[in-house]
Order: structure tokens, then sequence, then C-alpha cells
């Protein structure tokens, strides 16, 4: 590919009035995307200052072509593509965090939206709670330059608080229980832990409006790029592909303001928790499941997953029987239909969203995605055959061997531990109640209830001596 042809930007980039933190490929593909629409159609200072927290990857991807980058639409008719120009630079955290702090203070800047996935936040994940034992954060408290999400966003609050700059509001969207009410909830505990009074203001000033963030974002592969350069003609390693639909739900709560994000589509609210338990209990709780029981079954995508009429039935089943009977009914949705719509999101074959890459990070995302489901069942007296097959089906692949013996290259920070658990146990019991052990994932009162622990043991020992597609098959037919 020759030097020249680089996607590059044509004209100025707009003023900013956002930083975000985490420009990964779901940032490109939904904020960025929402903003760059919204200014075009009503104007605004609200160009983005994106950091990254860990890698130089996106600065270096982003930054030779004046942060502008493809925006390719995975429909099942064939791809579209927009060049979006919203971001404005990047900066990486971990080079000159100074420089990061001093954009956060920028009065200019109105919002700090997030998406450095659930481990970003530094929480417990049982509980939602700071982990003050964080080594990030134990070094942020201790002062100097900062390293953690929260030591950035305190550091730069308490900056504006000396100099009399407004607060900026700050904007969670990643796919977590109550993001709003969690980022409060660590960053005011970080800034306690500082000093009151900058606690005390935080709470009486910054907002924190919760979201419910939906477009299927697969990471970015390098035939993508290939594919891009094929069909416009520009090299463009800074590309997001992703699917047609999206889904913005925001609480309307931005005192400095904030784009006209409806432009695309986004939905404002008084209250995101309904949509939120929609989408965390029937979306990423059934992907969660598909990742992990596609995964052993040998399948690579969720849409060859679904493409196995079994595992589509799975998904079917745990709607009907085990997920809506949990799910509030949202303002304005019609959770039979949206559960369909699910169904047809999944099976776009334009989408090679790995289920080795929904995997990840499970010991993080399981007590929302599935856990709160099967304890909301528990409660009302109703068995989760479906839930504990998915759960058991985690505990298999943390496990770190697939069914034909090879290992699973298991990315999680639990990952050793929860290897070495399984490891030390002989029998499939054993290593069910060791896992159940771990309260990072599992609390006391769930780990403790015997019709929930009878359950995983008997699906952990099925897939152990059936195989996946045999126990999917069982569930969805039975
Ligand atoms: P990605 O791997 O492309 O990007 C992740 C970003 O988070 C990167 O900028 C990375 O530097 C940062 N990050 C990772 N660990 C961090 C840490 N410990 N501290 C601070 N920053 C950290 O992933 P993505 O697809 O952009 O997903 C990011 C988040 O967006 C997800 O965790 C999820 O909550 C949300 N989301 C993703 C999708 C999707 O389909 N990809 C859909 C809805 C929501």
């Amino acid at each position: 590919m020759p030097a020249e042809a680089r996607l590059t930007r044509d004209g100025p980039a707009p003023a900013p009035g956002i930083v975000h933190l985490g420009p990964g490929a779901f940032f490109r593909a939904f904020n960025a995307v929402y903003t760059d629409e919204a200014m075009a159609a009503e104007g605004g200072a609200w160009g983005i200052r994106a950091i990254s927290l860990r890698s130089p990857d996106a600065r270096d991807q982003l930054m030779p072509q004046g942060g502008v980058f493809s925006s390719v639409t995975l429909a099942p008719e064939g791809p579209q593509v927009r060049v979006i120009g919203s971001v404005v630079d990047v900066l990486v955290a971990p080079e000159d965090p100074e420089a990061v702090v001093e954009a956060m203070s920028d009065p200019a800047i109105r919002i700090v939206s997030l998406t450095i996935t659930e481990k970003g936040y530094c929480h417990e994940p049982a509980t939602g709670t700071l982990r003050a034992d964080h080594p990030d954060i134990l070094h942020d408290l201790e002062g100097g330059a900062p390293r953690s999400a929260p030591g950035f966003i305190v550091e730069a609050l308490a900056r504006r608080r000396a100099a009399g700059t407004a607060p900026f509001t700050v904007l969670s969207c990643d796919n977590l229980p109550s993001n709003g009410r969690l980022a409060r909830g660590v960053i005011l505990d970080f800034a306690r832990r500082r000093d009151a009074a900058l606690a005390d203001w935080i709470e009486a000033e910054v907002r924190f409006p919760g979201t419910m963030v939906d477009r299927i974002t697969p990471a970015t592969t390098e035939a993508d790029v290939d594919r891009l350069a094929e069909l416009k003609g520009w090299h463009d390693p800074a590309c997001v592909q992703h699917e047609p639909f999206r889904q913005w739900v925001i609480e309307d709560e931005f005192p400095a303001g904030r784009p006209a994000w409806e432009v695309g589509g986004a939905q404002f609210v008084t209250s995101v928790d309904a949509h939120e338990t929609m989408k965390l209990r029937c979306l990423n709780g059934t992907h969660s499941s598909l990742a992990y029981l596609g995964y052993l079954a040998g399948y690579e995508t969720i849409a060859e997953t679904v493409g196995d009429a079994d595992f589509a039935g799975l998904c079917e089943r745990l709607w009907g029987r085990e997920i809506l009977p949990t799910v509030p009914q949202p303002e304005g949705e019609d959770l039979p239909a949206y559960c369909a719509a699910l169904l047809e999101r999944y099976r776009n074959p334009a989408i090679r969203h790995r289920t080795w890459q929904i995997a990840m990070d499970g010991s993080q995302k399981l007590p929302q995605r599935l856990l709160g489901t099967v304890r909301d069942n528990l409660a009302e007296g109703r068995e989760v055959p479906g839930l504990a097959l998915a759960v058991a089906a985690w505990m298999r692949y943390v496990g770190g061997t697939d069914e034909s013996g090879a290992p699973i290259d298991v990315r999680d920070p639990l990952a050793d531990r929860l290897k070495a658990l399984c490891d030390a146990k002989e029998t499939p019991e054993g290593r069910v109640a060791a896992l159940l052990g771990v309260r990072d994932v599992f609390d006391a009162e769930l780990a403790d209830n015997e019709a929930f622990a009878t359950a995983v043991t008997a699906a952990y020992r099925g897939l152990e001596d059936f195989g996946a597609r045999a126990m999917v098959q069982a569930y969805a037919r039975g």
C-alpha cells in the first residue's frame, strides 16, 4: 500500500468540548459517530480529545491521519463506509500524564466520557465498590502523576475546583450495571480517600448520567484494513467495523451542555435502569452464553454459533423461560420483538464477532450479565437450567483446555487463579465448588444456594461427559 493512500483529514478539526478515555473500537463505532452527526447537523464545539490510558496504538493509528477514520457499517447486503472527523487528537496517558490532566482541566471541556472496559473502573465486580487495594489506585492515592481513570478524573476535578472552573459531566459508556452510579461511586470513594472537601464538592456539583449503549463492534483485524483499502482505495489502520444497529439511551443530566446526539437517534430519558437491564440480560447474557458454549463447541464467531439451530434455540429458550421473566418493561420497548431482532443481529454473516473475544474477562462480566438474572429467578423459585449451563461453560472455559484437549488462551484478570483452582481439583464437583468460592464473581448467598450449585455441577458434568453441542441440544429441545 503506497504511503500517499493513507486517509487524511479534509478541512479543519472541530474545536474540542469532550475528553474521551478509552478510544478503542467501540468508541470509534459509537460515541465518535453520534458526535460527528450531531456536529454536522447542529454545529457546536464538541470535538473529542481522546485519551488512551494504556497503549499508544490508538494514537499511532489515528494521528498520522489527523484523527479521522473510517466507520464501516457491515450490513448483510454489503459494507457502507463513512469518514468520521469528530476526534481532534489522541493523548497517551503513560507517556505524558500531565498533558492529560491539563486537557481535562480545560474549561472548554464539558464532558468526560469513558469506554475503558470493566477493568478500567478499578472496582470489585461483585459489589461495584472501588478496590482500594488495586495497584493503580494505591499508586494514585499516594499523589504524583495519575495512572487510573478515577485518579485522572479526580485530579482534573480538583484542579477545576481550585481554578473556579465548572466541572465536566462524567459519562460512562461501558457495559456495566448502573454505569453512571458505578462511576460516581468509585470516583467519590477515591476522592474521599484524598480530600473530604473535594469529595463533597464532587458529590454536589458533578453529574454522572447513566447510559445504555449498544452496537456490536468486533475488534478490527488486518484483513478488515486490507478489505477497506480494496473497497475505498485508502489505507486506514484506525478503521472500525460495526453492525448497522445502534441504540444509545442516556439520562439527560448535562448541566454544562451536550451535543445534539438525538440527531443520530439517541434516546434521552430520566432513568436508564429498565433499558439497561433489558440489554445486559437479553443481549449480553446470551452473548456470553453463546461465547462460552459456542467456543467449546468449536465455533469461531457468534454468527456461526447461531447458524446452528440448537444454539439459536438456546437463545430463544433462555429469553423466554429464564431472562424475560426477570426484565422490567422499559419505556417504549417491545421485549419479545427486541429479542427477535437480537437473533437477527447475531445472524448477520458480515459481523465476525469472535466467541473468544466475547469470552474475555468473564470474571468481570458474569455478575451483571448472568448472575443477576440467576438470582432473580431463584428468589421467585424458578429453575435456571440454561443459565446454569452457561455458567458451567464459563467454568469449563477458564479451566484452560477445550473439548479436543487443546489449550484455550484465556484472557481474564483472574485467569491464573481460576486455572489454578481448576487444576487443584480432581472431580467436576470439586472444580465447581472451588470456582463458586471465588467471591469476586459469586457472592456468598449465590454460591451457597443449593439449587444453583446442583444445577451448575450437573451442567459442568454434562459438558465434560457429552460436550457443549450435546448439552445445548438437550436444553434447546428438552
Ligand atoms: P477495545 O479493546 O477496542 O478498547 C478498549 C479501550 O479500553 C482501549 O482504549 C484500552 O486502552 C482501554 N482499557 C483497557 N483496559 C483498561 C484499563 N484497565 N484501564 C483503562 N483503560 C483500559 O474494546 P472496545 O470494543 O472498544 O470495548 C470497550 C468497552 O466498550 C467494552 O468494555 C464495553 O463496556 C463497551 N462496549 C463494547 C461493545 C462492542 O461491541 N465492542 C458494545 C457495547 C459496549
